[in-house]
């Protein structure tokens, strides 16, 4: 990993003209510090005792570590935030308004009292969140007069959660006696279209953010999931974006490593709900990750990770409960390849469409006609699968977007070609994911045994020539067992001997 050093020289006066080198080497002080960018959000900033907690965390790995942190709104704000604006805008109540701005003093205000305990900080802290809350209010109002949400409104009513959690946090760690500032996703630097509600950033901000948020003083708190446009318009980065965030500004400031702190003890190699010997994977690498997040195993939405994995930068998931556990690295390289599969995860919310008919059969454009019924009616397709028999395919597909999408099929594939379009909720969707299959025979073979013995009927398989994960469709009462057999066949539950993410190296 590519450390910045700092050079401290015990005297730079330099008569004989040494080079800086030789400096170095006799009388410098020569030490290490790693950049770390740190992001806090669900019940790590519950509340006031939590967000201290994240500055006596934080404070554990300073100062021999640069690190800027990025906060999510108190657990639960931002939907209260979204909620409040869409009763608003259909009922129109002010008192609604007022009784909910209450709650929202109430709960920061004691926070405030929790999270800090000088009396000077905490009245500066409470005051900026009062004016906040006062803006808050202003614009809850207007939606009430007005009777519409706008997306734009939506974005800046939905800001406020980060807006009132970044001022307390950074009170906390002055508190603690660290420097700090915090700042607004926009004040950082991040800039972006104007696409509310799922705004992208713009390329400058990344410079933008460099030139704010470098050199590092004391450490910086900057609000997750908000940022603005370039009229300076609040926008948003799509709900969980603190994540997205946090890459950004690890990789505009070229950080060693980008840290989320989660409730998980870092990447696991399943649900422990489901099979409890489930083990923290201790690296895995950026496509394994994201084959896992497209899977069902939300630790970290892909996109989240995208601007990391432009530069290489590794991203780490630490558990907030036990900071000194290396938790899982993910990085560009696996090297740490013990084991074929890493994980089996499962997504339950999956409905199996199968359509068949003999006149399928040779015809070139059936799989376009499908396709494209499905996605004029907005359905995802998670899975695709057609024997080479042709007389039927079958698409694994959210449960919420079946009836939709058997509509649209009806509606848009010729009659006399379909015979028949059949439908099942009740399936379960199983994916094992690990770059270590790429290549390496057998590995069907092993799994579909092992389903064999458990007695689980497989009732569509697919798997996409990258290799990184091969997944199949069973009936949701067997896929538990499903999961637990293919952890005890691939020794997931044993661990990784001596593969220790290690903690920065
Ligand atoms: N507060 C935002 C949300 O709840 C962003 C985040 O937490 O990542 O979606
Ligand atoms: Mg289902």
């Amino acid at each position: 990993m590519g450390y910045r050093q700092y050079i401290i020289f015990a005297n730079t006066a330099d008569e004989r003209g040494e080079s800086l080198y030789q400096l170095d080497r006799r009388r410098a002080r020569v030490f290490t510090m790693t950049r770390l960018v740190m992001k806090f959000g669900g019940v790590s900033v519950a509340d006031g005792a939590r967000l201290r907690g994240v500055a006596e965390l934080v404070s554990g790995f300073r100062p021999d570590n640069e690190v800027v942190v990025v906060t999510s709104a108190l657990q639960g704000v931002t939907d209260q935030l979204l909620e409040c604006a869409r009763a608003s805008a259909k009922d129109g109540r002010v008192d609604d308004v007022t009784a909910f701005i209450g709650r929202l003093t109430e709960r920061h205000n004691q926070a405030i009292d929790e999270a800090i305990k000088s009396p000077q900080i905490r009245a500066e802290v409470r005051a900026e969140v009062a004016r906040k809350l006062s803006n808050l209010e202003k614009a809850y109002i207007g939606i009430c007069y007005l009777g519409e949400l706008t997306a734009r409104s939506i974005d800046y009513i939905s800001s406020f959660g980060e807006q009132l959690a970044a001022p307390i946090l950074s009170g906390a760690f002055r508190d603690l006696g660290m420097d700090s500032r915090h700042y607004t996703g926009g004040d950082a630097g991040i800039i972006t279209n104007s696409d509310y509600g799922n705004a992208r950033p713009l390329e400058k901000t990344y410079e933008l953010i460099a030139e704010r948020l470098t050199p590092i003083r004391g450490v910086p708190i900057v609000t997750g999931f908000i940022a603005q446009d370039e009229k300076g318009v609040i926008t948003t980065l799509g709900r969980g974006g603190s994540d997205f965030s946090a890459s950004i500004i690890g990789s505009a400031i070229g950080a060693d490593e980008i840290w989320f702190w989660k409730e998980t003890p870092g990447v696991l190699t399943t649900d422990p709900k489901i099979e409890p010997s489930a083990k923290t994977i201790p690296s895995i690498s950026y496509v394994e990750a994201m084959e896992l997040s497209y899977f069902g195993a939300k630790v970290l939405h892909p996109r989240a990770i995208e601007p990391a994995i432009k530069k290489g930068i590794p991203v780490r998931v630490k558990c907030t409960f036990d900071p000194q556990s290396p938790g899982t690295r993910i990085v560009k390289d696996e090297l740490n390849q013990n084991g074929i599969i890493k994980a089996v995860t499962i997504s339950s919310n999956v409905a199996l469409l199968t359509i068949s008919g003999a006149e399928m059969i040779g015809t070139p454009g059936v799989a376009a006609q499908v396709f494209t019924a499905l996605a004029r009616a907005g359905v995802n397709i998670i899975m695709i699968s057609q024997g080479s028999s042709e007389a039927n395919i079958s698409v694994v597909v959210e449960d919420k977007h079946l009836d939709k999408a058997v509509e649209a099929l009806q509606r848009d594939l010729p009659k006399e070609m379909v015979r028949e379009i059949s439908q099942n909720r009740d399936v379960t969707a199983v994916a094992i994911v690990g770059s270590g299959m790429v290549g390496t025979p057998g590995v069907a073979g092993r799994l579909f045994n092992a389903m064999g013995r458990a007695g689980v009927n497989v009732q569509m398989i697919s798997q996409g020539s990258s290799e990184h994960n091969i997944s199949f469709v069973v009936d949701s009462g067997d896929a538990k067992r499903a999961v637990q057999e293919i952890h005890l066949e691939f020794g997931l539950n044993q661990g990784w001997a001596g593969g220790s993410g290690g903690e920065t190296s």
